[in-house]
């Protein structure tokens, strides 16, 4: 099931289900088919719903008629993911980036580092630049969305833990990343957090560790790497992290990026205002940001 945040003109964001008929208005489906609305409130109210709430969308999709189904033209989506609890990502967790990023040896654990929620924003939103125009760089990442909540998970259990997957943007300011001592700064500005277009249900993908991924920049393909190449996988990232931090729906994790990012080409690239970034990963969607820059 791919679940969809998105508004019609009114102002209001609903939660909604895509399919092949277009976008199944979840709440009003379920109130015409005289099923509980309670877990299409919003996307915490799915997530928290665990299960259930799935088998209750499912219901409530098969039984919708075509005329419920809203164009996917007449929409806008948002972030399926309003405000997490937390973004934890993962630094060099691929190869080939470690190498490309001067790493002498590849990491012995996972490197994590913290995205603030504020930073979270659209599949069509703009990036914005910051001001000083601080070398803002595009990280394609599958980002892995928790839907059960859970402290010291084993890895053996850690897919119980997963609600689905997102593609993730993991957008950085190169230079503050790499002046400061805390990657915060650089990575947690303002729109640098971009998700969606969906959240597919961990069901719809049964193996997150064989997925192309990659990201273009105008139409260029600048990424071009493939989930299986991560270097710590979901199962330890979630062992890994769960051991002292509890995990809650809505807690998003961002797998770390492939290589090709701009600050490592030769030249160094990076995105200024009139680019149009994409992130896309196979089964998952794609994100389509145009860069603009801050108002002054
Ligand atoms: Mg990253």
């Amino acid at each position: 099931m791919r679940v969809v945040r998105y508004e019609e003109g009114d102002g209001v964001t609903r939660l909604g289900a895509l399919t092949d008929r277009g976008i199944i208005p979840l709440g009003m489906a379920a109130r015409s088919l005289s099923i509980s609305p309670e877990y299409f409130a919003d996307m915490d109210s799915f997530l928290s719903g665990g299960e259930a709430a799935r088998i209750s969308a499912e219901k409530v999709i098969s039984g919708a008629p075509q005329s419920a189904a809203i164009l996917i033209s007449n929409v806008v989506l948002r972030a399926p993911i309003r405000r997490p609890g937390k973004i934890i990502a993962v630094g060099l967790n691929y190869r080939d980036h470690s190498l490309e990023a001067g790493a002498k040896n590849l990491p012995k654990t996972p490197i994590l580092f913290a995205k603030f929620a504020t930073s979270i924003s659209g599949p069509s939103d703009p990036i914005l630049i910051p001001p000083g125009d601080p070398q803002v760089d595009y990280e394609a990442e599958l980002a892995v969305v928790i839907g059960k909540r859970g402290k010291a998970i084993a890895a053996a259990n850690a897919f119980e833990h997963v609600a689905g997957y997102m593609p993730l943007n993991d957008v950085t300011a190169r230079a503050w990343q790499f002046a400061d001592k805390q990657w915060v700064r650089g990575k947690s500005c303002d729109t640098f957090c971009p998700i969606g277009p969906c959240l597919t249900t961990s069901d719809e993908i049964p193996d997150p560790h064989a997925l192309a991924i990659c990201a273009r920049v105008n139409g260029v393909t600048v990424q071009d790497s493939n989930t299986s190449k991560m270097i710590f996988r979901i199962p330890e990232l979630i062992e890994f992290i769960s051991g002292g931090i509890s995990l809650e729906p809505g807690d998003i994790i961002a797998t770390g990026t492939p290589e090709g990012v701009g600050v490592f080409r030769n030249p160094p690239v990076f995105l200024k205002a009139g680019d149009i970034v994409e992130v896309e990963i196979e089964k998952l969607g794609v994100l389509r940001n145009p860069v603009v820059a801050s108002p002054a």
